[in-house]
């Protein structure tokens, strides 16, 4: 048995909310579920009652209320975004990930600075404002510098379509001092996941490399606010362990960094295993997690942690993202490529995990605007330095509707008048129309005023 160490994961105390909350009554579950209406959150006792749901009429009650807080707070928005991979050198041995070091069988490359460029191009082209640089673990000659370096090479990258106005980052825990240059690159969210919070599964699937060290990586976060990145992502890879052991856990990272820093995570990750090349634990996962069960974590994180955005990535199939948008997503990944270059030209057994949704952006683009929802473009909040704390003191009240409604629209009218096939474009100025009918008061004024704007030709317009 592997000897606890000393972090902020309480495993002995996760374990009893499970068992002291276990076969709830329905009047209980009813209770959880008028509290989480209010939108204030959920404590660990209410999350592992809802996870014990498995009762179809409370399922539905359960989805049914996570519906309401995702359209009160986030209105029909989904943020997009596409993932960049800039390298798939790895010094590490995760047994799930095509990238870990003995794994043969893939081609490995670090992109050069041109062949980032082209890749941003490519993805500047499709339409995208956003993008998350993704790495492994181990980097070219420069070292860390590589990453600084790649930041600043995506941000130079501009042509007559646009540029990338966001970068965020998913690459292994960094020292203070790392992450003061990321933050001074102009970073969004610095995002890392724990894979998994039970320590004993944790040095099971995670043999080599600095990434075995369990604290090093559940204290990056701390020493990523420490240095002043606001705005940082958690995530669990679930199908590694007992997935509601491991939503406490992430209750109880959420509730030490608002202690520490007075705000939680920006954003909740929620990857599911998927198969990866050599990878007999990618193809056979410990935990698997049905379908249901994923619909119903995405739905618990809704409530739990009302005002934090959950990102749902192209692993998943189409069907299963779009049910997911009405349980409480508010960002998708969309046309992703996984291997270092993928975007100029694709190559499945190097990328690091095989994707249910393979559907190019425009398509996926459609298919959002004709279910009714508003793909987002926008960068506002980061931009006007409304991150962190600012950003939570804006959305709790939400105040953040008067911005994010207006300034979402005007980025999609943005992305229909310079990218857009002729059928997206007339779904899409249809929702821009009906949705802005639907509006009232400031949110309204703002709306026709940015929309009219870019209609006149102005790009990157935001309040
Ligand atoms: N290398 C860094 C690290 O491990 O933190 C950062 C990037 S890593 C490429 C991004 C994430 O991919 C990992 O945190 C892990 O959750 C996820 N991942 C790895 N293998 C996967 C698989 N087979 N299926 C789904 N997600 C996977
Ligand atoms: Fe390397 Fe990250 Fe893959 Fe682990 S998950 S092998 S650290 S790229």
């Amino acid at each position: 048995m592997y000897n606890v160490p000393a972090d902020f994961i309480n495993e002995a105390k996760i374990w009893e909310a499970l068992e002291a909350n276990k076969n709830p009554e329905p009047s209980r579950i009813k209770e959880v579920l008028q509290k989480a209406a209010e939108m204030k959150g959920l404590n660990a006792d209410d999350v592992a009652v809802l996870t014990c749901i498995s009762d179809p009429e409370m399922l539905a009650e359960l989805f049914t209320a996570a519906n309401t807080v995702k359209e009160t707070i986030y209105g029909k928005r989904l943020v997009l975004f596409a993932p960049l991979y800039i390298s798939n050198l790895c010094a590490n041995e995760c047994l799930y990930c095509a990238f870990r070091a003995t794994n043969k069988d893939i081609d490995r490359h670090a992109l050069s600075q041109e062949h980032i460029a082209r890749e941003v191009e490519v993805l500047i082209n499709q339409g995208h404002k956003r993008v998350l640089l993704v790495a492994g673990e181990s980097y070219p000659n420069q070292g860390f510098q590589y990453v600084l370096d790649s930041i600043r090479t995506i941000y130079g990258v501009k042509n007559k379509h646009g540029e990338i106005r966001r970068v965020n980052v998913n690459v292994a825990p960094l020292s203070t001092d790392e992450f003061k240059q990321l933050k001074a690159e102009g970073i969004g969210t610095y995002q890392i996941f724990q894979e998994t919070y039970h320590h004993e599964t944790y040095h099971k699937v995670h043999l080599g490399g600095k990434k075995r060290d369990y604290n090093w990586r559940a204290w990056s976060l701390h020493r990523a606010m420490e240095a002043g990145i606001d705005d940082v992502g958690i995530g669990v890879l679930f199908g590694l362990f007992d997935y509601r052991f491991e939503i406490l856990a992430m209750m109880q990272h959420i509730r030490e960094l608002e202690d520490k820093f007075g705000v939680g995570p920006h954003t909740i990750s929620v990857p599911r295993l998927e198969p990866a090349t050599n990878s007999d634990l990618a193809s056979h996962p410990p935990f698997p997690v049905s379908d249901i069960d994923f619909r119903k974590i995405v739905a618990i994180l809704r409530l739990a942690v009302p005002y934090t955005g959950i990102i749902m990535s192209t692993r998943e199939t189409a069907k299963m993202r779009r049910e997911t948008f009405a349980l409480g997503v508010s960002q998708i990944s969309a046309g992703s490529k996984t291997n270092p270059g993928g975007y100029e030209e694709e190559d499945e057994i190097s990328s690091q995990f095989s994707l249910g949704d393979h559907r190019p952006l425009d398509e996926v683009i459609r298919d959002v605007a004709s279910m009714g929802y508003i793909p987002s473009f926008c960068t506002a909040c980061y931009r006007l330095g409304r991150t962190g704390q600012d950003f939570m003191d804006l959305a709790k009240p939400g105040d953040i509707r008067l911005h994010c409604a207006p300034n979402g629209l005007s980025s999609f009218k943005e992305y229909l008048q310079n990218y857009a096939a002729p059928e997206t474009k007339e779904i899409g100025e249809k929702l821009i129309r009906d949705t802005i009918a639907g509006m009232s008061g400031i949110a309204r004024q703002r709306a026709e005023k940015l929309v009219k704007r870019v209609e006149a030709g102005r790009d990157d317009v935001y309040c």
